[in-house]
């Protein structure tokens, strides 16, 4: 969830490895590993949350999302199943798979 919006669903196993929105992406690399050989590329989002009482046109995420392009500042992106069981809500999130 971002902003009362569903970002992404799936099973664990299947969010936990596979995550396709940016948003889960940035919250799953700051999860530590506790293995020191083990390195994980940290996202880091920019900017502060929106206020949910006036949330950002478009996409929700737009303002923090690395990835956002023209369209995401306009356009909802609707919730879509890409995997069987995995919905996401995010207009590039085929390129994640
Ligand atoms: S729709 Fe755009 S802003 Fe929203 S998560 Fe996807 S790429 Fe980022």
């Amino acid at each position: 969830m971002y902003l009362g919006k569903i970002a992404e669903m799936a099973s664990r196993d299947d969010l936990f490895w596979h995550p396709l929105h940016p948003y889960t992406q940035a919250l799953l690399s700051a999860i530590p590993i506790p293995n020191p050989k083990v390195k994980r590329e940290r996202i880091i989002l920019e900017g502060d949350v929106p206020s949910p009482l006036n949330p950002p046109s478009g996409c929700r995420f737009h303002p923090r999302c690395p990835v956002a392009k023209g369209n995401c500042a306009i356009e909802i992106p609707e919730l879509r199943e890409l995997r069987p069981g995995h919905y996401v809500s995010c207009h590039y999130a085929e390129d994640s798979l």
